[in-house]
């Protein structure tokens, strides 16, 4: 579904260079939730601008179904774009529209009758269980709630695949908890695959079936999740399930 082949991505800020992302190969399969865990500056991030081709590869592929997408045209590229629906820790929504604004936004943008845009803004809203606040603005909103229009907008266009940048970090643990069962709804329910980044290791423990450890741009360990609990390899994995018991 998602493939990382030796992928390194190196910024380069005048005659400094930040080596994000340092050869990482990783497959995500179709149906999985992926989690990818590590300190701020691991490179986690990187690694999702990759997948949703907002960064190039400095070396390497990643293919998405497939598809190298670093050599795709800007057409090409938007098209397969859509395919990809995102959630963040900030949410980004758009302050000015309505709840059913912001999840009809990128509808509009795909095109479609006013009529159809309405019937999914509907069904997605009931989907994340937020029917009643089609009409509120998102500074009415608590944060779970908005994640939950934040979660209606990216599948709108009906991605196969949800990436997830540090969804949960903002929210309480009780909300957190929300959001992570509805982010499971939509791996099970809808067949999504889901790749998550996050610094905390519950998060990975609650929903992820895989796991990947990343420290300063490389992955260091890798596997399902049931095994790296039970016998992780590396010091830095260690660390990270010692915060969760
Ligand atoms: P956090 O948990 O704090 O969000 P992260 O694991 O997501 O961290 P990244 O944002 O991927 O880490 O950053 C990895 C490294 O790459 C950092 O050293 C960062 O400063 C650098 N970096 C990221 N984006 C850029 C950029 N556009 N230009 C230059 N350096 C960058
Ligand atoms: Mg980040």
């Amino acid at each position: 579904m998602i493939e990382f082949k030796n992928v390194s991505k190196t910024f380069r800020l005048g005659k400094r260079e930040v080596k994000a992302v340092k050869d990482v190969s990783l497959s995500v399969e179709k149906g999985d939730i992926f989690g990818i865990i590590g300190f701020s500056g691991a490179g986690k991030s990187t690694l999702l601008r990759l997948v949703n081709m907002l960064e190039r590869p400095t070396a390497g592929s990643v293919l998405i179904q497939d598809i190298d997408v670093s050599k795709l045209s800007p057409k090409d590229l938007r098209t397969r774009r859509r395919n990809i629906g995102m959630i963040f820790q900030n949410f980004n929504l758009f302050n000015s529209r309505t709840v059913a604004g912001n999840v009809a936004y990128p509808l509009k943008l795909a095109g479609g009758s006013k009529k159809e845009i309405n019937k999914r803004v509907q069904e997605l809203l009931n989907f994340v269980g937020l029917a009643e606040k089609a009409k509120d603005y998102p500074d009415q909103l608590s944060g779970g709630q908005k994640q939950r229009v934040g979660i209606a907008r990216a599948l709108a266009t009906s991605p196969d695949i949800l990436i997830c940048d540090e969804a949960t970090s903002a929210l309480d643990p009780d909300t957190t908890a929300d959001i992570l069962r509805l982010l499971k709804k939509v791996n099970r329910d809808l067949g999504i695959t889901i790749l998550l980044i996050t610094h905390e290791m519950h998060v990975i423990q609650s929903i992820c079936d895989k796991v990947a450890v990343m420290e300063n741009g490389e992955v260091i360990e890798s596997g399902n999740v049931f095994e790296t609990f039970t016998e992780p390899q590396h010091e830095t994995t260690k660390r990270f399930i010692r915060s969760v018991q």
